[in-house]
């Protein structure tokens, strides 16, 4: 991978000025197995796409991860530097100084309101799910790790008749979410509060967590490496674009496919 330079967190930019916001083209992705995934020649290829300036172009990270993960990674200078991140799977959304989006997020917490700790008290002793270690009374969310084959219906309804989402992926994370909240609604909101053009927005996933993010309506690309229950149901839409290149790969085809071809 070539060499970048290291202050790669850009100062934060008013989050209600974007000039031009209806012509700007968005790549709005995954990271695990998505942004980070594919060959080390498609990564460097796409990412130095959108190093530095990149005028008519913004970067937004939409990841389950949390933001310490994702401004560990960004310092690094692995990756370019994202306009915005969606993290913590759709419940957290920071500009690129890492500084809250609050119009977008505040809407996020009145509905998660301060059910962390009523949330774990209630999945406590639900069969198949360990919590995964970190501090969720802060959070909009809670996380655990799953077993498929020990997760049972009634741990399902539970949290529904909470009147809360819960959703899986790859198998082993299962997170508890705000109602109406995850990936792809939370882009909506913030694709709105821009004032981008949804139809310019390239959305792009590999797992279960991606499928609100797949299935907003944005031209979107479901990576090669995709598990198999989220290919099926990108299977037909029209707006979903089924890759045959792993991660960045799958990227790259997508640009093409969906005729957002012209990278800074
Ligand atoms: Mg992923």
């Amino acid at each position: 991978m070539e060499e970048v330079p290291r202050t790669t967190v850009r100062a934060p930019r008013d989050p209600g000025v974007d000039a031009a916001a209806g012509s700007l083209r968005v790549l709005a992705t995954d990271l695990d197995g998505t942004f980070l995934g594919g060959s080390d020649h498609d990564r460097a290829e796409l990412y130095a796409r959108f190093r530095g300036e990149r005028p008519g172009w913004r970067l937004v990270f939409v990841t389950g991860r949390d933001l310490p993960f994702v401004q560990g990674l960004v310092e690094t200078g692995l990756v370019p530097a994202p306009d915005f991140v969606i993290g913590d799977v759709g419940t957290t959304v920071v500009d690129a100084g890492f500084a809250p989006v609050d119009a977008v997020q505040d809407a996020i917490a009145s509905l998660w309101g301060a059910r962390s700790a009523e949330v774990m008290a209630m999945l406590a002793d639900e069969p198949g799910l360990r919590l995964q270690p970190g501090d969720w009374l802060g959070r909009r969310r809670v996380s655990y790790y799953y077993e498929p084959a020990q997760l049972r219906d009634s741990t399902l309804r539970k949290v529904e008749e909470a009147g809360l989402d819960w959703v899986t992926s790859a198998d082993v994370f299962f997170d508890v979410l705000p109602p109406g909240v995850s990936k792809g609604p939370t882009l909506r909101r913030l694709v709105e509060h821009q004032g981008w053009d949804a139809g310019r927005v390239l959305a792009a996933g590999d797992t279960l967590n991606d499928r609100t993010l797949l299935l907003e309506g944005f031209p979107a690309v479901a990576v090669g490496n995709s598990e198999d229950e989220l290919q099926r149901l990108v299977t037909g839409v029209p707006h979903v674009f089924q890759a045959s290149r792993q991660g960045t790969g799958g990227i790259l085809e997508a640009l093409h496919h969906h005729r957002l071809t012209d990278l800074p």
